[in-house]
């Protein structure tokens, strides 16, 4: 048996880090192990470098408002493999710093893939650790066995290890991951196709931003090929075809797989200590992240809640606090912001139309307009903003935007929903002028009332 410890985490992400170095903050002595490398999906393969690829990809858009403006002779060429290496140094440079926050912190860690074998006990390559606590942090991994054929086709991690852009990209599915992508390969210049299976893309977001996304990738170029199921992917000579359920085929050069995720249980030992699990794989906590086995806790995409970075976050530092700095947290997934890093993005807070109206009387505000450098730059782009209020006690229950910065905007709008704002607290602060966001409090009227 080595050494023993207060805690060992598994899994070097975003939760697992911030758990772990939370805990050692402490006093406790904590041990985190990682078969592959240290950040995690959203710095390795996910949030991080998807970002640089949108920058890259925004530029195309950024060139043609410039001639709006007077530049000339913008543009030019883009040269994928230049990014790609300047996106491996930069995730190597991101990397290095989340090893020197672990070790600054005096988390120990090792390499290697963890399985739970006893009750406080962990095997590494053979090796043994031993803890009272243990907190599975695994994350998920791209799904790809929707239908067959699919596991052919690139995933989110693939994908963004791109050093050539194709000459054409069919998307499968309507989720984050498919839109995101879908909206940065047509700013490449790509033919993109984006297929998935509902009426419109990001099935549980406000119908308002799901419809005006929908057309604004339409716009952009982008071929919409919504409300059929898929059957099979094929591969063929210069790519793949997709046949689906309704009898036709949709060809493309390269295929991006984005049907969703799973959790990463494989191979943790879960069942040997009889590690509940829901139907999805997911392991099944309470509000304080507790496993079904004492001893055992779990956080991030692994049990499934809201699958962000961020959540996973303060999920693991909910744990640290409550189990190792004598104050007990929890985290309040009611209002979690989410943005999605399409062009016009999305940024999204509190409940739908939907939501809200399922819940009584609400006051639906709305604003849609051409923001002012789109305007004047001869584009079309429009920027949608909704407020959903309660129309007994004027509580603002949801915070919408589709359009330049929402992400942002909507950022700090998410602490006035988490602070119980009022539609009266919007109508008494003033405006910041000249800017988009300033419609969120100049909305007077409310377009329409559900009761
Ligand atoms: P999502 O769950 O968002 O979307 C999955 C998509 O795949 C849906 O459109 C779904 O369709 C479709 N799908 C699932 N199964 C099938 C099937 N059998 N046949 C056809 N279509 C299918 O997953 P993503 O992979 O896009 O993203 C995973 C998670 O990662 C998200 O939940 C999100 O939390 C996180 N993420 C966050 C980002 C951000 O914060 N900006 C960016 C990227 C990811 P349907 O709706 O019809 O079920």
């Amino acid at each position: 048996m080595e050494t023993d410890y207060d805690l060992i985490t598994i899994g070097a992400g975003s939760g697992g880090v911030a758990a772990s170095r939370r805990a050692a903050a402490h006093g406790a002595k904590v041990l985190i192990v990682e078969g592959d490398r240290v950040g995690g999906t959203c710095v390795i393969r996910g949030c991080v470098p998807k970002k640089l690829m949108m920058y890259a990809a925004g530029f195309a858009q950024v060139f043609r408002e410039a001639e709006g403006f007077g530049w000339k002779e913008v543009g030019g060429r883009f040269d994928m493999a230049h990014w790609a290496g300047a996106k491996a140094a930069e995730i190597d440079r991101l990397e290095g710093i989340y090893r020197q926050l672990l070790e600054g912190s005096g988390v120990a860690r090792e390499s290697g893939w963890a399985r739970l074998v006893a009750p406080g006990e962990v095997e590494v390559d053979g090796r043994r650790f031993r803890a009272p606590r243990i907190l599975l942090a695994t994350g998920g991994s791209p799904a790809r066995d929707a239908f067959p054929g699919l596991e052919q086709a690139m995933t989110s991690n693939e994908v963004l290890d791109l050093a050539e852009v194709p000459q054409s990209l069919l998307v499968i599915g309507g989720g984050f991951i498919a839109v995101e992508f879908a909206s940065i390969f047509a700013g490449l210049g790509v033919k993109v196709t984006l297929a998935y299976r509902d009426v419109l893309p990001l099935r549980g977001f406000d119908a308002d931003l799901r419809r005006r996304l929908a057309d604004a990738l339409a716009a952009r170029g982008v071929t919409l090929a919504a409300g059929v199921g898929f059957a099979e992917l094929h591969r063929v000579a210069g790519g793949f075809e997709l046949s689906r359920i309704d009898g036709s085929v949709i060809g493309a050069a390269a295929v991006l797989n984005a049907t969703g995720r799973r959790p990463n249980t494989k191979g943790l030992g879960l069942e040997a200590l009889g590690v509940a699990t829901d139907r999805a794989g997911a392991v099944v906590v309470d509000a304080d992240s507790r496993s079904s086995v004492p001893g055992v806790w779990a956080i991030g995409d692994l049990t499934n809640r809201r699958n962000l970075t961020p959540v996973a976050i303060a999920e693991g530092r909910a744990f640290a606090d409550t189990e190792f700095g004598g104050a007990p947290v929890r985290v309040d997934h009611r209002v979690v912001a989410a943005a999605v890093f399409t062009d016009p993005p999305i940024g999204t807070v509190g409940l739908t139309e939907e939501q809200a109206a399922a819940q009584g009387p609400v006051d639906v505000y709305e604003s849609e307009f051409r923001p002012m450098k789109t305007a004047f730059s001869g584009g079309q782009q429009r920027a949608y903003m909704k407020l959903l209020v309660d129309g007994l006690s004027g509580r603002v229950l949801g915070a919408h935007m589709l359009g330049a910065d929402a992400p942002e905007i909507v950022q700090s709008l998410s602490v006035a929903l988490t602070c119980g704002a009022t539609k009266r607290d919007f109508d008494r602060t003033i405006a910041v002028h000249p800017t988009a966001a300033e419609e969120f409090v100049l909305m007077r009227e409310p377009a329409r009332r559900l009761l």
